[in-house]
């Protein structure tokens, strides 16, 4: 089945006199008739429900369809998709152990992994996600567990060569984590270009709506974790929480998400609720209409700030314009050459102007959220990265008049004459 394909008719399958759409099983608990039955569940001997924290028959479809789409083996749905990202790093690191990470990534993930894993003693090195190959191989430790970059960086747009990183991953030893919350796998499927484990935040526009916060993790099924049974022995070697249980023996290629579910789920929880992952759904089954709109918006905007250079706008960046650094790579990597409906730009006139300028709007809405139906702007600044110094901002890619501008899926004239009247009005 083609993606768009995917999208409307993946995952939940139902059989017959089933409902059509995937029932909402808002149950935390399932029945059994015998202690044995029950016994063999917790052993994982055999498959079934038996606590939502560990799966729920509503979360796993929806996870079905996104590991489909993605072109992954298994999927885990989690409460959010911070929750993705820490869960798909903690799967692999412990204590004592080092990552290397894209310094362009969204602030979340960076603050996850230079404070908090920092303080579960999880090292990270950051690095530049353009240097070449070498210079990434260079940061590699004995300890390297893996690597994590973002297909399109939130907010400052970088496109990730993940050909790239995965050759460095892969000739390291250590997989390669690709976080693909905005191509979605409708532009983007990280896993054919040797990206190993794809994280989530179903947030944006996976859900589209601003409705649910969640977030997924999906494997690959690609990396073979027994080559290096000394690096990977949380995956190999005998579980002792899990009566001498080894993942990749027992669930070969599903030993990622299985350990997953079995150890991370089990004791730190973010499961979403099965209504929240029902919301995701039917985002889902219009995610190939919407993702494309969203692109052709942000292109069209973006060509119609580029005839505002020299004048009110300073700068524009978008990977789908023939100008973008990133142009070559987006056409290699992105179906149609466009990366998402998110683009950057700063205004003539600073810092002041770009908030002059955004209090001027009056359909596009300030909001902290991104990747919805509804055009809106933000400016890490003033919001989200508010605690930087200028200098702080320009070393994690994002100069001080940065405006991260969200495409909706309204028509492309009525929000360019929304920027229009907002350039008037912020003289
Ligand atoms: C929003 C976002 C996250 C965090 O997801 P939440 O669902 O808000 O927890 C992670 N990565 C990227 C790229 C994001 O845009």
């Amino acid at each position: 089945m083609t993606i768009d394909t995917l999208c409307v008719q993946g995952g939940w399958q139902p059989k017959r006199g089933e409902p059509r759409q995937p029932p909402i099983v808002q149950s935390t608990t399932f029945r059994y008739e015998t202690t044995q039955q029950m016994a063999d569940l917790f052993d994982l001997k055999a498959a079934g429900y038996f606590y939502t924290r560990l799966a729920n028959p509503t979360n796993d479809a929806v996870a079905g369809k996104i590991a489909a789409l993605e072109g992954g083996v298994a999927a885990m749905l989690t409460s959010s998709g911070q929750a993705a990202n820490t869960f798909a790093i903690l799967n692999l690191a412990n204590a004592g152990d080092h990552v290397i990470a894209s310094a362009q990534i969204y602030g979340g993930t960076f603050n996850l992994l230079a404070a908090s894993l920092k303080k579960l003693g999880i090292e990270t090195d950051f690095v530049d996600p353009d240097a070449d190959a070498q210079t990434i191989a260079a940061v590699v430790k004995p300890n390297t567990k893996c690597i994590f970059g973002e297909t399109v960086a939130n907010p400052s747009g970088a496109v990730l060569d993940i050909g790239k990183f995965a050759a460095v991953a892969h000739e390291a030893g250590v997989p390669l984590i690709v976080d693909n919350t905005f191509p979605t796998p409708v532009l983007c499927r990280p896993i054919e270009f040797g990206a190993d484990i794809v994280t989530h935040s179903t947030t944006k526009y996976m859900d589209g709506h601003a409705a649910q916060v969640g977030g997924c993790i999906v494997d690959s099924g690609n990396f073979d974790w027994e080559k290096y049974p000394e690096r990977f022995a949380g995956l190999v070697a005998p579980d002792p929480s899990y009566h001498g249980l080894s993942y990749t023996k027992a669930f070969g290629k599903a030993a990622y998400i299985t350990k997953a579910t079995a150890q991370l789920m089990r004791d730190y929880g973010a499961i979403p609720s099965p209504f929240n992952a029902f919301i995701l759904n039917l985002g889902l089954e219009s995610l190939h209409l919407r993702i494309r709109r969203h692109a052709e918006n942000a292109l069209a905007v973006a060509k119609y700030l580029q005839t505002r250079l020299g004048g009110d706008v300073a700068w524009v960046n978008y990977a789908g314009l023939e100008d973008s650094k990133y142009y070559a790579l987006a056409h290699k990597q992105f179906a149609g050459g466009l990366p998402c409906g998110v683009l950057t730009f700063g205004l003539a006139g600073g810092r002041e102007r770009s908030v002059r300028f955004m209090d001027a709007l009056k359909m596009i809405e300030i909001v902290t959220h991104v990747a919805d139906a509804r055009s809106c702007v933000l400016h890490p600044a003033s919001h989200t990265h508010r605690q930087m110094t200028d200098e702080q901002l320009r070393e994690a890619g994002i100069p001080p008049d940065l405006v991260r501008f969200s495409c909706g899926l309204e028509s492309s004239a009525d929000i360019i004459a929304d920027l229009e009247q907002a350039f008037a009005a912020s003289k």
